[in-house]
């Protein structure tokens, strides 16, 4: 089964892209991973947040919320400039992770043929076809956390020694559509993978640094002397609630790769997955 770039799931084996090789070379490009997307992009799809349409015989790439935006409302780029666009955020700070969900608006790039839709798309999701094709594969090159935990040494070995729950936790705190649009493929024992719904087709094959450097910080958090508090049932509520509006409301000028900082979004998601099993089974269902 594989998930296409409009999120439509349809059966396409493996064999079917290596065949399609040569007419790709036949087609005057070469990337198996371009050519297999290419096919499926049909009247317009969907890549995280860039919305690809083909136009005059090319394609024409903005911001999927830009996507009823008239062109003369949106700032025409080079393809060289999306490297630029894709390095910060609206409000200019860095984004380390190219998939996170805060790519600026206001843009659009218009790409003349297929090899400049690959130059493209390579500056705002670099390595996003090879993964997409990738995973498309009978035996996908994915790495679970406890394979690649294996192979730290140094600052991240303790990656090693998380538990498996507290593993699963910083994973879905890391890894929350909140801040990255990746599908992640690879588990953690007891946290299968993510369903595409609820992020983009863009597979996530083994965890990222920024996945190993929060699972060191939580761990560095769980080696940390207790607090004594036992809030009551009611009081957890209250936190979980302050947690979410905390998430909606993020502090701004924090820096996204700080895991240490307590004001990172992550390390708010990574408590509310340690309290929420606290809550009360009436709260639970609610929710
Ligand atoms: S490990 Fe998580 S945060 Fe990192 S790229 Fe993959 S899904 Fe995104």
């Amino acid at each position: 089964m594989s998930v296409q770039p409009d999120g439509v799931r349809r059966e396409i084996p493996f064999a079917r892209f290596t065949a399609c090789d040569t007419l790709s070379a036949m087609a005057g490009f070469t990337n198996p991973a371009l050519y297999a997307f290419v096919a499926l992009i049909g009247e317009g799809c969907t890549l995280a947040e860039v919305r690809i349409t083909p136009h005059c015989g090319g394609f024409d790439l903005r911001h999927v919320a830009d996507s009823s935006a008239s062109d003369d409302d949106l700032l025409l780029m080079e393809i060289a400039a999306l490297r630029a666009l894709a390095q910060a955020t609206a409000e200019g700070d860095f984004r380390p992770n190219k998939a996170a969900p805060n790519l600026r608006r206001g843009w659009r790039c218009s790409v003349r043929d297929v090899q400049e839709l690959e130059s493209a798309l390579r500056q705002l999701y670099p390595g996003a076809l090879a993964d997409w094709y990738a995973a498309q594969s009978p035996t996908p090159p994915i790495t679970s956390y406890r394979d690649l935990a294996a192979r730290q040494t140094g600052l991240y070995r303790i990656t090693q020694i998380l538990p498996d729950t507290l593993a699963a936790q910083a994973t879905v705190a890391c890894c929350d559509s909140r801040f990255c649009l990746r599908r992640r493929l690879w588990t953690v024992p007891g946290l299968p993978p993510d369903p595409v719904e609820a992020k983009s087709v863009i597979p996530c094959l083994e965890p990222c640094s920024q996945l190993l450097d929060f699972a060191r910080c939580a761990m560095k958090l769980e080696q940390q002397p207790k607090a004594e508090f036992t809030p009551a049932e009611g009081d957890v509520a209250v936190l979980v609630n302050a947690l979410e509006t905390a998430l909606e409301n993020p502090k701004p000028g924090v820096r996204e790769g700080s895991s240490a900082d307590p004001a990172n979004p992550r390390r708010l998601r990574l408590l509310l997955e340690k309290l929420r099993p606290l809550l009360p089974a009436g709260v639970k269902a609610e929710e």
